[in-house]
């Protein structure tokens, strides 16, 4: 059994924890990351929704078309999202793991939004589009 990955926002009113290791890492270049997140770039860490606990009572929900963003009510940092295509996954902000440092990303997705002045050497996959296919074949 592998210990366990926990998280939370800034304030601590927040917290989650993940009983499993992560099935995904990735940065994100889109637009819709983009704004969420006020970064230029964002990077996720996926899990099986059901390997994860929260506790407190502060998350609050952005739900925009099938995505639905989570932050804390109170501090106002990001924390995860989900889509309702990818009905058993949750993909957490990278920064709001405790050890960010353990959850290398694997590959970029989304590059065709990638800002012009962002340069990021290193030799890993890049996708024009989403790195994870939605079971209806949509790529946005
Ligand atoms: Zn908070
Ligand atoms: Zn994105």
């Amino acid at each position: 059994m592998t210990a366990a990955h926990t998280g939370g926002c800034r304030c601590g009113a927040v917290r989650f924890e993940a009983s499993a290791e992560p099935h995904h890492v990735s940065y994100c270049h889109c637009g819709d990351c983009r704004r969420a997140s006020g970064a230029p770039v964002s990077a996720f860490v996926g899990f099986i929704t059901e390997q994860v606990a929260f506790t407190g009572k502060a998350l609050k929900m952005f739900e925009n078309g099938p995505v639905t963003r989570s932050f804390c009510g109170i501090c106002g940092s990001p924390i995860a999202y989900v889509d309702e295509r990818l009905a058993d996954h949750i993909y957490f902000m990278l920064g709001a793991m405790d050890m960010p440092a353990y959850f290398k990303p694997t590959h970029h997705a989304h590059v065709r939004e990638q800002l012009p002045f962002v340069h990021m050497p290193d030799d890993l996959p890049r996708y024009l589009k989403t790195s994870v296919p939605r079971p209806d074949g949509t790529q946005s």
